[in-house]
């Protein structure tokens, strides 16, 4: 029998999340399409759910959590302006889906993980692509990770209850942090950039985001 028939094509699979889910939509940064059209979204997910991998939605991940929708961290990412030599930390591995797309779009990559079996799979499927610049921690980060500090960019891909007034203070000036705040079923996409005069908040849209757990997240 041919095998090659029941084989998913997943790079045409990718080609067209992009086109659709992402370009007709409004991500417009080259850079952030690009990285989007490079990274396997299929080895990311539950084996058993590799079958939906470009579907337009979030999938549920061990540990009761989700790998978020391609379209939103696309859009996170694009909001983050991130520039070849940009530190960035991420709080919230996860699969580590959006970990690799920052590790292909800035020059080191900070991410933590609250749940340890999420971190070792995250850092094994970062290994096997050959990203390298990615540095990863498991423990609350809630608070972020001040002895790396400051950041070109920081972002949150889970919700917290509110901004929290020590991420903001390991951005550099004109740094970018990108978190959902608000109450569980309503909760806002925030960008904050720290100026010399403060920080500069824009309330984008409503979004929907697994809790963010810890001192400054929401209690278990
Ligand atoms: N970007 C990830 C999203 C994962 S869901 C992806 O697309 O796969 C959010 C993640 O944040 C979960 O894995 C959860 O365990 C983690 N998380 C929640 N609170 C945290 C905290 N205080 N510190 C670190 N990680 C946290």
């Amino acid at each position: 029998m041919d095998d090659s028939r029941s084989q998913p094509d997943w790079l045409q699979q990718r080609e067209r999340m992009v086109t659709e889910q992402l370009a007709q939509r409004g991500i417009v940064a080259p850079r952030v399409l690009d990285a989007m059209r490079r990274i396997p979204r299929e080895r990311f997910v539950l084996p058993a759910l590799a079958w939906r991998a470009y579907e337009d939605s979030a999938l549920p991940i061990d540990c009761d959590q989700t790998i978020s929708q391609p379209y939103m961290v696309a859009r996170m990412t694009e909001l983050l302006e991130l520039e070849p030599d940009s530190r960035v930390l991420e709080i919230g591995t996860g699969s580590g889906y959006q970990t690799a797309v920052l590790a292909l779009l800035a020059g080191e990559v900070y991410t933590i993980e609250w749940h340890l079996k999420l971190l070792n799979q995250a850092a094994d499927r970062l290994e096997s692509l050959g990203l390298t610049n990615v540095t990863f921690r498991c423990c609350d980060g809630s608070q972020g990770w001040p002895e790396r500090a400051p950041y070109d960019a920081i972002i949150v891909t889970a919700g917290a209850p509110g901004v929290p007034a020590c991420l903001a203070d390991q951005l550099r000036v004109g740094g970018r942090l990108v978190i959902p705040t608000g109450p569980l079923g309503d909760q806002t996409l925030e960008r904050l950039r720290r100026t010399e005069a403060g920080l500069a908040r824009e309330e984008l849209f409503k979004c929907r985001f697994v809790k963010l757990l810890g001192q400054e997240g929401w209690s278990d």
